[in-house]
């Protein structure tokens, strides 16, 4: 499937905050947001501007479609989604993103980055209660286990991955055993474990237009 494949560094400072785009980078010196925090291009300097609404709306949500690595087509029909269920439409539309099983690889710790993950999950290293599952957009349930292949778990780029784990944290809807690389899905994904800075109802204010 398509997706968005634009320079993510370049993002991160068109957005003004680290989205963690690029794995272990994102966590070291060689991070670009950390040595040119503002935006990329010749007027990416100059003196702040007030911004419309309408801009605010739209800086939000290629934010969040940048994070979860979406294009705008895929990530309408999740707001779509969303907005049929019960509950508040922002709220809804996040949990289906961390619902996502490229997400879950990656908060799990099997992969740096949710780039990473997907490749994981394309290239058929991810099981899902057993059975490969090579579809990125999956979305996992209360009770899933979701664990490395057998034979893949001598893959340096995962074991590197987990190592470094613990420094990115693990939320608490997710159960790891690392020795076993197998993870549990203990609850529903929660709204307030998400620590980036979103203002989903600027989202939903904008596709309300
Ligand atoms: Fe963003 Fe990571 Fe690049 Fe830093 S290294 S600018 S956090 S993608």
């Amino acid at each position: 499937m398509a997706r968005d494949t634009g320079a993510a560094c370049r993002r991160c400072r068109r957005e003004g905050l680290k989205l963690f785009l690029k794995g272990d980078r994102c966590y070291s010196d060689k991070c670009s947001f950390e040595r040119r925090a503002f935006a990329p291009g010749q007027h990416g300097q100059a003196r702040f501007k007030k911004q419309s609404d309408y801009a605010v709306q739209l800086r939000e949500k290629q934010k969040v479609k940048s994070m979860y690595g979406m294009l705008e087509g895929q990530f309408r029909h999740y707001f779509q989604k969303a907005d049929l269920q019960k509950g508040i439409t922002g709220e809804n539309l996040l949990i289906m993103l961390e619902r996502r099983l490229d997400n879950a690889v990656f908060r799990m710790g099997f992969a740096s980055s949710r780039n990473q993950a997907r490749q994981l999950i394309r290239h058929k290293h991810i099981l899902v209660n057993g059975k490969k599952v090579n579809v990125p957009s999956f979305q996992i349930s209360v009770g899933d286990n979701v664990e490395i292949k057998e034979k893949s778990r001598a893959n340096t780029l995962i074991n590197e991955s987990l190592e470094a784990v613990d420094r990115r944290g693990i939320p608490s809807w997710i159960e790891l055993d690392k020795k076993t690389y197998r993870s549990t899905i203990k609850a529903m994904p929660n709204r307030e474990e998400l620590t980036m800075p979103i203002q989903e109802q600027l989202i939903v204010e904008l596709y309300s237009k």
